[in-house]
């Protein structure tokens, strides 16, 4: 990941220049709620950005329709990246906060296709807390879906 973070104001971000034209990129795709480019530092050839074209900070921020847009969007990508790129494995990811690793402060999905051996990888630090603890974490969580039905 780059050392910089870009927490620039909303129409002023890397991501809003690039979407409005004033930075270049090497876009793929493009329409009314949803741009495609290439990421400028790629992990492998034919990792590619799927961003919103209005400024959201993050999953909490991006409305459901605008989420499913970036989605369909990055499915699409998906598959014209393993074809030109015939990567056996692909990966999505999507960073949240400084401590979830985002560095963009506008919303963006990661397309990364993935080959044997290529040195990308996640800190991955599992724990097994069993069964009990297991249930007692889903019930925190369902209590929350419960509240934010509404939101969706
Ligand atoms: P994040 O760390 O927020 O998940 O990812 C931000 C991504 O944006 C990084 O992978 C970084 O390489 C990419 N990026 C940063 N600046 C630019 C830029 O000016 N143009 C393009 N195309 N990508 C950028
Ligand atoms: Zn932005």
């Amino acid at each position: 990941m780059p050392m910089f973070i870009d927490t620039s104001e909303p129409g002023s971000c890397i991501f809003c220049r690039i979407n409005a034209g004033e930075l270049p990129a090497a876009k793929v795709y493009e329409d009314h709620f949803v741009t495609a480019f290439m990421d400028i530092g790629q992990l492998n050839p034919g990792h590619v950005l799927v961003a919103p074209k209005h400024h959201w900070e993050n999953i909490f921020d991006i409305p459901p329709a605008e989420a499913q847009a970036v989605m369909l969007v990055a499915q699409r990508v998906a598959h014209a990246v393993k074809a030109a790129f015939d990567c056996p494995g692909l990966m999505l990811f999507q960073a949240n906060g400084r401590e979830g690793e985002q560095t963009v402060m506008h919303f963006h999905m990661h397309v990364v296709p993935r080959h044997a051996g290529d040195g990308v990888g996640l800190i991955w630090p599992r724990k097994e807390p069993g069964q009990q603890l297991l249930e007692h974490y889903a019930g925190q969580v369902r209590q929350q879906l419960e509240f934010n039905e509404e939101l969706f």
